[in-house]
């Protein structure tokens, strides 16, 4: 994650508060070393808004040794997309990309005028570059939004539902679910296998709620130390039912919002440290 500067303001915004950090010279130096130093498969950017970093990112990707023997992703909200020209320069102007993931919801859609999906997905495919759009939905209703997009063409989109975290908890836009399902019990964390780095706070595992809400307890400033922490061990090795259990946390008629894997697992580590 390279910044948390961003030039919309959607309402379910997980990053939004009033902390401006970006990454620092020595966190780019800190990162380019540990790409190097392990093998990096993918790359993804996100921000805030990752145009607003080019240089950042570049810096990056400058530094990486076997650059292409990795995937380099963006997200982005897509803002300068205002023509399809406009969104080759801009997407030319990062050292190497493979692959742009748009984030297009009825959030994004009171900022984003629907012209710059099409003039995205059209220099993306252009320049031969991978397109997919990532919706986040407050109820199953916003699927629509779904079908709007693929009037512009075929491409992946991927749907996460709207968790109680940043604005989506004045707004009051989380996802509602009609009851707890047991299943979440048997997965694990969607994140397996890919590690975050948040600026000014460190390596984790987790790329939403314990990362964003509790970041002091669940990042390292050292990705050794974060590997090594008991909170890894636990989240890459089990699920979630079998973590309630080793910590000895009750999961059972738990509230519907628990079926999301995510607030499941802030539920059991939250009262794993009170216990
Ligand atoms: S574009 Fe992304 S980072 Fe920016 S306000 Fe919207 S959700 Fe937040
Ligand atoms: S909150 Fe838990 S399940 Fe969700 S990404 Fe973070 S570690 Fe994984």
């Amino acid at each position: 994650m390279v910044g948390y500067a961003c030039n919309f303001a959607c309402a379910h915004c997980i990053t939004a508060r009033e902390k401006r950090e970006k990454l620092t010279s020595a966190e780019i130096r800190l990162l380019i070393s540990q790409i190097n130093k392990h093998t990096v498969k993918s790359l993804l950017f996100v921000g805030g808004e990752t145009s607003l970093y080019v240089r950042d990112i570049n810096t990056i990707l400058l530094g990486i040794r076997k650059l292409d023997a990795t995937k380099v992703k963006i997200t982005t909200n897509g803002h300068f997309a205002i023509t399809k020209t406009a969104a080759k320069e801009k997407i030319l102007s990062f050292h190497r990309l493979n692959s742009v993931q748009l984030s297009y919801d009825k959030f994004h859609a009171e900022f984003l005028p629907f012209r710059n999906v099409r003039n995205l997905y059209a220099a993306c495919k252009d320049l031969g570059l991978e397109f997919s759009v990532i919706l986040t939905i407050e109820s199953p209703l916003d699927i629509v939004y779904a079908k709007r997009l693929w009037g512009v063409g075929k491409f992946p989109i991927g749907i996460q539902k709207v968790l109680q975290i940043g604005k989506a908890v004045s707004n009051k836009n989380a996802y509602v679910f009609p009851s707890f399902d047991k299943k979440v019990l048997k997965r694990s964390c969607p994140n397996l296998n890919r590690i975050k780095y948040l600026p000014g706070q460190g390596f984790s595992i987790c790329c939403s709620l314990l990362a964003y809400k509790h970041a002091d307890n669940f990042t390292h400033t050292s990705l050794s130390k974060h590997l090594r922490s008991r909170f890894y061990g636990l989240v890459s090795k089990y699920s979630f039912g079998e973590i309630a259990h080793l910590l000895n946390i009750n999961v059972k008629n738990l509230e519907p919002r628990y079926s999301h894997e995510c607030n499941l697992c802030e539920y059991i580590f939250k009262k794993g440290r009170q216990s």
